[in-house]
């Protein structure tokens, strides 16, 4: 009954409040999902011209950068025309943030989001404010794991808006109507994950959405303690899922965890389907390229992620190469679905800072340095109570950029830590070529 009044009318009436139409997404999404592969690029770059066209015309960053290269928006016609333009990077987004901007549609439609990289570059952009198909992919893929829109689910992530919310009250309603339970993944100690065990015992949610890292965790300790929690399905993103952690947390909830893949700049792009194989990529919204060494990789061979968001127009995204690695395949997979599919994302190093009871998981460190004029920064625990932060500085950084880290990062971690911070102009990257954010040597049990 009342899951039935969230689907029917809570949950279409915040989807109107957000002017997002996530329903309709979802209906067209569902009939796009079974076409072939040759018709999955013909939609693609059907959108692909259209927003070459409107970025040549509205966005001076690529009409002065078509123009530098010589090319015109007809130049543009398919997939593989896009190595034309040159590669967008988080830096050039950083220093050319006005230029990005489309001039010809209103401040009102678009929204300012920010992100501290999971590769620890910081960047803000503007999204759309509708949401556009990013919300009808993650529907469709929660529909392949058994989900109906309506049904309770329990959180585990840092989201600031939730902690924006400032009484117990209208965050307990909120949660009500939504069927949704947030706990934070900003303090994991052995009392904090025994109260997660009640509450979901008590909540009963569907399913989970979490960091691999914190899901596993708490898996281990559900484990450990006997807890009964079924669940039916559990899933994960923003940091590499290993298989050991798929397992525990399979054992744990009684269910199948299913990975996704998105970035805060294109948010979600690719989906883990029951079959279990790959992720497919949401093909309708994005075009994915794998480069090694500034050239397409092989399929099956790693590289560099360069994506093209096709629903983007108030800030377009063309070939921004967003700092993870990943493989693309050329596989189909048995589930009759040919949308492309792509290996799990291998640049996500999953790292935790290791707390006297417990531990921080690397995506909440990245919320801390989101909004802070620092072109890169890294976290090293060197030793269970000192911490040397990296910290390549912009401009516009300041004492008081200073004393926010530290005031952050003291309020997440023991009492005692001792925190240097060292200002440099170089992070060293690791084999992959890819940035860490959260380096521990200390190691982790729990
Ligand atoms: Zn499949």
């Amino acid at each position: 009954m009342i899951k039935e009044m969230r689907k029917s009318f809570y949950i279409p009436l915040i989807d109107s409040y957000k002017g997002n139409s996530v329903i309709k997404y979802i209906n067209k999404l569902e009939q796009t999902q079974w076409i072939s592969r040759e018709e999955i690029k013909d939609l693609q770059e059907k959108k692909l011209r259209i927003l070459i066209q409107h970025a040549y015309q509205n966005v001076p960053y690529y009409h002065i950068i078509f123009r530098k290269n010589g090319l015109k928006p007809e130049d543009i016609k398919t997939a593989e025309d896009l190595g034309k333009i040159p590669i967008l990077t988080r830096e050039e987004l950083r220093n050319n943030f006005n230029d990005l901007i489309a001039r010809n549609i209103s401040p009102k439609k678009r929204v300012l989001s920010s992100t501290g990289g999971s590769t620890g570059e910081p960047v803000k952009f503007y999204l759309p404010k509708d949401g556009g198909l990013a919300w009808g992919a993650f529907w469709r893929a929660l529909v392949w794991y058994g989900i109906e829109r309506g049904d309770k689910f329990a959180q585990i992530w840092s989201h600031s808006h939730s902690h924006a919310i400032k009484t117990n009250f209208y965050k307990k309603i909120g949660e009500f109507l939504r069927g949704y339970i947030f706990l934070s993944a900003f303090d994991m100690s052995e009392k904090k994950l025994k109260y997660f065990a009640n509450t979901l015992i008590k909540f009963k949610p569907k399913y989970l959405d979490s960091y691999p890292s914190a899901a596993y965790i708490l898996a281990k300790y559900v484990k450990k303690k006997g807890f009964n929690i079924k669940l039916k399905s559990v899933i994960t993103t923003a940091e590499k899922l290993y298989d050991y952690q798929r397992q525990t947390i399979e054992e744990a909830f009684g269910c199948k965890v299913f990975e996704y893949y998105g970035c805060g700049e294109c948010l979600s792009m690719a989906y883990e389907c029951p079959e279990h194989k790959d992720l497919h990529i949401t093909s309708e919204k994005v075009i994915i390229e794998t480069l090694k060494k500034e050239i397409s990789a092989l399929p099956g061979e790693m590289g560099s992620v360069v994506v093209t968001d096709l629903d983007n127009y108030v800030m377009p995204f063309i070939r921004y190469e967003n700092g993870d690695m990943a493989t693309i395949s050329d596989e189909f997979c048995d589930c009759g679905r040919e949308l492309p599919l792509m290996k799990s994302v291998e640049g996500r190093i999953t790292d935790v800072i290791v707390k006297s009871d417990g531990f921080i998981s690397s995506p909440i460190v990245t919320t801390i340095f989101k909004n802070l004029p620092i072109q890169q920064y890294q976290v090293i625990q060197e030793e269970k109570k000192h911490l040397v932060i990296k910290i390549i500085k912009d401009v516009k950084y300041s004492q008081k950029d200073t004393d926010f880290i530290l005031k952050k990062m003291n309020n997440y971690l023991d009492k005692d830590v001792e925190i240097n911070i060292d200002f440099t102009d170089n992070i060293l990257n690791t084999k992959a070529g890819k940035q860490r954010v959260v380096i521990s040597k200390v190691p982790f049990e729990i």
